[in-house]
């Protein structure tokens, strides 16, 4: 049985503790939800103080070219494409996920159709985050596609045929933290002349990712989550170089324009990735979202992205080991996967019946203790296979193995002690 005391002494031993004092947390808290929104880096409010205060207020429309303003797209991209095996100039920051994925998954039907139109389907999973399940509702119904989704890897399989235009696929899913094996699958769409489309939201900044080396087509992804760029950050977004010139930005506005400030009446794509810049950006929301992903370069001397994973799957493992001991027998299962390679960076658990029925209150108690993660429901008609979950976000950079044997011990005593019971915790927020 591991002790407090082992993880006190993993905890020392860890070459990557020194990371955390990059965040600012507030004491007595353990954030287990640097999955919904990273915590704050320590430079950003310095930082937003200083485009607010001076350059804005004091340097004010000169900013654009003197602080760098118009660059702060490809800038912050071709950091980020550092974390997810992209190359410069081949990223930028823009708009939202949700809007991203709308401009690639268009790009990539109209590719499709140029070059083989008998090609009919999209295909994306079930279990995918609903706004990439919307947004492809509507550029099926727009391009005339029919939109396809799977619940397993057998469907899945079965999908990638002559009919199959795009596949759409969140790499690690945002419910159970299962992670894809991008190059396989990435290779058994092309054998089926498709392109691909990954949704990087949970993996930029949580596990290494090899865009290029995988051969992906497209990819997207969050600045809110694990690259700490704060609450609404804006998104990214790549393509592969071979599609440089021929991808489509279905909202030509006049900052992915070759020449924006020749003001000329006729759209011209900017070249390459620059055509994914819409409209002007957010620039005070793009600063603090430099300082997010600086937070996770300032881990490269120490082995980066790698040596982060290494601490995140000891910390995931750790959790959903000491979860099952200390508390399986009160009726918590673990629900993502304990095979290493099939793991993102988070571990969700679930209540057996009948406390599944508790399992929002159990996290909002969690959280009244300090423990902060979160709550997702289950699919009514299908519980037992899309049950109730408590999702708990492990973030290498701030997260310590003292925290992950802490947070179950909160969890033994809530469920113990049935805090969960109380009349406070049962009544559902707006945001869960
Ligand atoms: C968080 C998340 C999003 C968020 O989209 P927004 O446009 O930022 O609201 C989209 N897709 C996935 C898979 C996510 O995890």
């Amino acid at each position: 049985m591991t002790t407090r005391q082992d993880c006190q002494a993993l905890d020392a031993a860890d070459p990557l503790a020194p990371l955390r004092q990059q965040m600012l947390l507030p004491p007595g808290v353990i954030y287990l939800d640097g999955n919904s929104l990273g915590a704050m880096p320590a430079a950003t409010p310095a930082r937003v103080q200083q485009v607010v205060t001076q350059e804005w207020g004091q340097d004010l429309i000169k900013s654009w070219n003197t602080a760098g303003w118009i660059d702060l797209p490809t800038r912050i991209g071709d950091k980020i494409a550092r974390l997810i095996g992209a190359g410069p100039g081949e990223v930028v920051v823009a708009d939202s996920t949700s809007l991203n994925i709308y401009k690639v998954l268009t790009a990539a039907v109209r590719m499709i159709q140029a070059e083989s139109p008998g090609r009919t389907t999209i295909v994306t999973e079930r279990s995918n985050f609903p706004t990439d399940l919307y947004i492809s509702q509507s550029v099926a119904e727009q391009h005339g596609m029919r939109l396809v989704l799977v619940d397993s890897a057998e469907e899945l399989a079965a999908q990638l045929n002559d009919d199959l235009a795009v596949l759409l696929i969140t790499d690690v899913n945002y419910r159970t933290g299962a992670w894809h094996d991008m190059a396989a699958l990435t290779r058994a769409a092309h054998e089926a002349g498709a392109l691909t489309i990954w949704d990087l939201c949970h993996s930029a900044g949580a596990v290494p990712v090899d865009l290029t080396g995988a051969d992906a087509d497209f990819a997207i992804g969050c600045g809110y989550k694990y690259l700490n760029g704060g609450p609404g950050a804006p998104a990214f977004v790549w393509v592969h170089p071979r599609h440089a010139d021929r991808f489509w930005q279905p909202l030509s506005g006049w900052l992915g324009h070759a020449a924006p400030f020749e003001f000329s009446p006729d759209y011209r794509p900017a070249p390459g990735i620059r055509r994914y810049i819409c409209g002007t950006p957010a620039i005070i929301s793009m600063a603090a979202l430099e300082c997010g992903v600086d937070t996770l370069l300032a881990a490269e001397p120490m082995g980066g992205m790698a040596a982060l994973r290494r601490k995140s799957l000891a910390l995931t493992e750790l959790f959903a080991r000491l979860a099952e001991e200390r508390c399986g027998h009160l009726g918590v299962t673990v629900v993502s996967p304990r095979e290493d390679a099939r793991r993102g960076s988070q571990v969700c658990l679930a209540l057996k019946p009948p406390l599944e029925r508790a399992s929002y209150a159990v996290v909002q108690a969690l959280i009244e203790r300090g423990v902060i993660g979160d709550y997702r429901a289950g699919d009514p008609d299908r519980l037992d296979q899309v049950p109730h979950i408590l999702r708990f976000g492990f973030t290498p950079l701030y997260v310590g193995f003292t925290d992950a044997w802490d947070a179950v011990e909160h969890l033994y005593q809530v469920l113990t002690r049935e805090e969960w019971r109380e009349a406070r915790f049962n009544q559902k927020a707006a945001v869960t």
